[in-house]
C-alpha cells in the first residue's frame, strides 16, 4: 500500500468506513488518500423530521470522520440518493476524478449486492477507470491509467488477495463510525457505544487484516515478487 495517491470509492457517505483503519493507515504513512462518495445521503433519515436536514447533517458527519482518518479530502458527485444511475454525465464525473487525483489505486465495490446505488457504483468505476486511461474525452483532463484496481466490499470474485495489516488503527472503525450520529439508528448503537469500543480495541487490539480483492485487470508487473 505504500502508494502516493488512492481513490477510495463509495456509493454513500459511510460505505467507505468499511476501510477506516486501512485509510487510517495509509493517511499516517504519508498516502495522499481521497474518498470518492457518489450519492448525497439523502435517503438515510430514519424519522421524518430529519428529511430536509438530512443532505447537510451527512456533510458535516462526513468532515468529522475526514478528521478521525486524517485522510486528505472527500468528494461527494451529488447524485440523488437511491438513484444513482450509469449515465454519461455521471460517467465523464467519475472519469474527471480520476484523472484529477491521479492515483496508483482505486478501491470500490464489488459485484455482489442488493442496493441499486452500490451497483451502479461497481459498474461506473471499472468503466470509468479503463476510460480515464483511454486518449479520449481530452475535456475530462489527461488521460491517467490507474495500476491497480481493488474491491473492498461485496464480491464473490477470487482475485488475487493483498492483506493488509491494520491492527494498529483497528481502533478508527468505531471512532469513524461514531461520527455518523444520524445513523445509528440504522446501526443500532449510539455514539458511546462506539466511542466504549474504540477505548477497548486501544487497550488490547486484536489482530486485523483488510482483504482486498485484484481487479483481473490490475497490472501485476508492479507488485514485488511473493517468493
Ligand atoms: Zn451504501
Amino acid at each position: 500500500m505504500n502508494y502516493e495517491r488512492v481513490i477510495v470509492f463509495g456509493a454513500h457517505p459511510d460505505d467507505e468506513i468499511r476501510m477506516a483503519p486501512a485509510m487510517a493507515r495509509m493517511a499516517a504513512e504519508g498516502v495522499q488518500v481521497t474518498a470518492v462518495i457518489f450519492t448525497d445521503g439523502s435517503e438515510g433519515y430514519p424519522l421524518p423530521e430529519m428529511k430536509e436536514t438530512i443532505v447537510e447533517t451527512r456533510a458535516r458527519e462526513t468532515e468529522a470522520c475526514r478528521k478521525v482518518l486524517g485522510i486528505h479530502r472527500y468528494v461527494n458527485l451529488g447524485a440523488p440518493d437511491m438513484g444513482l444511475e450509469n449515465t454519461k454525465s455521471m460517467l465523464q464525473k467519475v472519469i474527471r476524478v480520476v484523472r484529477e487525483v491521479r492515483p496508483q489505486a482505486i478501491f470500490t465495490h464489488g459485484e455482489k449486492d442488493r442496493h441499486r446505488d452500490h451497483l451502479a457504483t461497481h459498474t461506473l468505476t471499472l468503466e470509468a477507470w479503463w476510460h480515464a486511461g483511454e486518449p479520449v474525452a481530452a475535456e475530462l483532463g489527461p488521460s491517467w491509467r490507474t495500476p491497480h484496481l481493488y474491491y473492498y466490499k461485496n464480491t464473490a470474485l477470487e482475485g488475487p488477495v493483498v492483506e493488509y495489516d491494520v491492527t494498529a488503527y483497528a481502533h478508527k472503525l468505531p471512532e469513524a463510525l461514531a461520527t455518523q450520529v444520524s445513523q445509528h439508528t440504522l446501526f443500532r448503537r449510539t455514539r458511546e457505544d462506539f466511542l466504549a469500543e474504540a477505548e477497548r480495541i486501544k487497550a488490547n487490539p486484536p489482530r486485523k487484516v483488510h482483504r482486498f480483492i485484484l481487479h483481473a485487470w490490475t497490472v501485476l508487473k508492479d507488485f514485488p515478487a511473493t517468493s
